[in-house]
């Protein structure tokens, strides 16, 4: 898919409209449209990666800012001793609806495991 075509990318550009709640150099994160706990927010890298599949070693610093911003924000919403959970699903066994890779942050209720 072409990146003019990505939904994640049009939320970087602005072009569709999102609550973004974080930012850095290498991602941005949003709330997600249809939360699965009280806090759900998705964590982009600002470069169109599909899946993670596509990382390379190249990417190494802006995967870990992913996992930065969203250990900051369990932190700061106070679930850094009660719980959170990241998660990327990867093609279609998993769920990925969304061919920009995103990090789920989930947090603010009891996460079963195994997830289904
Ligand atoms: P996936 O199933 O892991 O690919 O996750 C895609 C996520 O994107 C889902 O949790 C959707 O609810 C979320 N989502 C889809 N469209 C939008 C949007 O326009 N804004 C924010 N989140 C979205």
């Amino acid at each position: 898919m072409p990146e003019s075509d990505c939904l994640f990318c049009k939320i970087r550009d602005g072009l569709i409209p999102a609550k973004v709640v974080y930012q850095d150099e290498h991602c941005l994160a949003f709330e997600d449209i249809n939360p699965q706990a009280p806090t759900h927010v998705l964590f982009i890298p600002r470069k169109h990666i599909a899946t993670v599949n596509d990382i390379t070693a190249d990417d190494r610093e802006l995967v870990g800012s992913l996992y930065i911003g969203a250990a900051k924000m369990a932190r700061e919403r106070g679930f850094a001793d009660t719980g959170y959970r990241v998660v990327m699903n990867t093609q279609r066994d998993a769920g990925q609806t969304v061919f920009h890779i995103h990090l789920h942050l989930l947090a603010g209720r009891p996460l079963h495991w195994p997830p289904g």
